[in-house]
């Protein structure tokens, strides 16, 4: 190997699109990188899919830039010369290359951000932080504007990115069907009809890649599936996943998007995290194609818009909350809640059956849908009281797409409220009525979803009003709050105390609920 090369250029896990324009032309003064390390496994236990997937991803993406013509450094994780630290690999590479510019691309997560910005003021050399290409709005978009404010509104920052980018609008102010939000029409139940979409994502043989995982002592949790891997492994899969999801699925995304089910784990949403939270696909041509959907009268406008919320709207909003709030967003605890999480967190081992379906799907699939994770786990976790920090580094670890730019606040913010209300106009908490309106999973619960007390009572009653009560100073002001406490207000000092009976003892029987 030569060594007149002058610039390493350093590619993340999550960094697996192959159309950035790093890769336009193959140069022999440049050498790219990518690295397996422990420093990356190990951080928070991780599900054995989603060590699987990136690893998976990242071999795929150094194959084809080498069948292009660039040059490649892969550092696998059974490597001998692996320091399995990024920046101690790196160190050896420079010196290796005998490099004099040292690049990498704009990392999404701050602890990485600040990493490799210390590492680069130890160097010797230049270095340079480019763009990854991938989002719409840039880190610190939202916090400009929301400045001075101390609620953070999505739907003020949504409207805002239609505009600016003129997605589904009719003219510079006016926005297609003359309505911002067709929330609303978005909220069924589904009870088998239409039928599940039929899986056609490609399967892989992981087997070696994961005996190489295990022999090198990478601990994980989860079924790994690694006979029969679904997820994507390059842009060229997931975008004939898109497509299939945008032909066939997408029409019943809006109807069904909160719904749940025992009898499907993913339903009418489009599995398409992973995919772009790596950046094998880009946000721009998810939006375009769902709009040209939309456009060629295969999808309502109502479904195309309330798709392209999640993806303008939500998504590029927590990543603005993510970096206005770091460090120490991880560490909000509005409530003080710190109960640890029960056991059967890792097994779904809990006779309460919404959440020993979406806990047990997760470790089978790595993957829960937004309900599932919003109304089921989320709202479980708040009710009892469990500390968000330790419920963060679960989410963390457990999803494909878990990376914490995009987890962090969902989890802190939007499920937890433990920002105090930043993300969240209130708590997202529901009693079982709710979880039994949106699923079939009540039917043939353990528990009563009417009881509030008793041995059979589902223990998401009690704990929901014990909620309310015991954080009266913190919530009663909050005007979409006025029902609870007024309801709550009306039961008698009897009514109360033995709810507040029935939830303490619920807390005190996590392990076994
Ligand atoms: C507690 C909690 C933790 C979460 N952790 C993650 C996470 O680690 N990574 C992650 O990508 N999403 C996370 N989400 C958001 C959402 O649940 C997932 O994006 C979604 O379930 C991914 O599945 P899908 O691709 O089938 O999505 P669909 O339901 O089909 O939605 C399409 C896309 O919209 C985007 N999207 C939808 N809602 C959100 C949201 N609230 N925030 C950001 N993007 C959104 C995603 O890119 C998603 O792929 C979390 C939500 C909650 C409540
Ligand atoms: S009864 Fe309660 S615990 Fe059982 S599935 Fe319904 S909400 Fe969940």
């Amino acid at each position: 190997m030569g060594l007149y090369v002058t610039t390493l250029r350093f590619i993340l896990g999550d960094q697996l699109n192959p159309e950035h324009s790093w890769f336009t032309t193959p140069s022999s003064d440049i050498v790219y990188t990518m690295m397996e390390v422990r420093q990356e496994t190990d951080y928070v236990l991780h599900h054995a899919q989603k060590i699987i997937g990136i690893f998976a991803g990242m071999r795929d993406l150094a194959r084809m830039l080498l069948e292009q013509g660039h040059r490649v450094h892969y550092i696998a994780i059974d490597d001998p010369q692996n320091q399995q630290s990024l920046t101690a690999n790196l160190d050896l590479l420079l010196s290796l290359y005998k490099c004099d510019l040292f690049e990498y691309q704009e990392p999404d997560e701050w602890r990485l951000d600040e990493q490799l910005k210390l590492f680069c003021k130890t160097l010797q050399i230049n270095s340079r932080m480019v763009s990854s290409e991938h989002f719409y709005a840039t880190r610190d978009e939202t916090a400009t504007l929301f400045t001075g404010q101390k609620q953070w509104l999505m739907e003020r920052f949504y409207r805002q990115m239609r505009t600016r980018h003129g997605v589904l609008m009719q003219n510079a102010k006016t926005p297609v069907g003359d309505k911002w939000n067709f929330d609303q029409e978005n909220r069924k139940s589904w009870i088998g009809t239409p039928a599940e979409p039929a899986d056609l994502r490609t399967a892989h043989n992981h087997s070696a890649l994961w005996t190489v995982i295990q022999a090198a002592g990478v601990k994980s949790f989860g079924n790994p599936q690694a006979t029969a891997f679904q997820w994507p492994l390059n842009r060229t899969e997931a975008l004939a996943q898109l497509e299939v999801f945008i032909e066939q699925v997408l029409p019943n995304f809006g109807d069904f998007q909160d719904a749940m089910s025992v009898k499907s784990w993913r339903l009418f949403h489009a599995l398409i995290s992973f995919a772009l939270n790596t950046k094998m696909l880009n946000p721009r041509e998810i939006v375009t194609r769902v709009e040209q959907a939309w456009q060629s009268d295969c999808v309502s406008l109502a479904t195309a818009e309330g798709f392209i919320r999640q993806i303008l709207g939500w998504r590029e909003y927590v990543r603005g909350i993510y970096w206005a709030n770091m460090p120490g967003y991880a560490q909000h605890n509005v409530f003080n809640h710190q109960s640890p999480l029960p056991e059967w967190f890792w097994t779904g081992d809990t006779k309460m059956r919404c959440l020993s379906h979406a806990i047990g799907q997760s470790l089978e699939h790595a993957y829960a849908h937004h309900i599932q994770r919003l109304m089921v786990i989320g709202n479980f976790s708040l009710l009892a009281g469990l500390d968000p920090e330790a419920l963060h580094r679960w989410y963390l670890g457990i999803y494909i797409d878990a990376f914490e730019w995009v987890e962090l606040p969902n989890t802190v913010g939007m499920s937890q409220y433990a920002d105090g209300g930043l993300l969240a106009t209130k708590p997202y908490v529901s009693a079982a009525a709710y979880i039994d309106r949106m699923s079939d999973y009540c039917k043939g619960c353990h528990y009563n979803k009417k009881l509030r007390e008793g041995e059979k009572a589902c223990p998401f009653n009690a704990l929901y009003w014990d909620f309310f009560a015991r954080n009266k100073e913190t919530l009663s002001k909050n005007f979409r709050l006025g029902m609870v406490y007024r309801t709550l207000e009306k039961m008698d000092v009897v009514a109360q105390e033995s709810l507040q009976h029935q939830a303490n003892s619920t807390r005190a029987r996590i392990e076994h609920l």
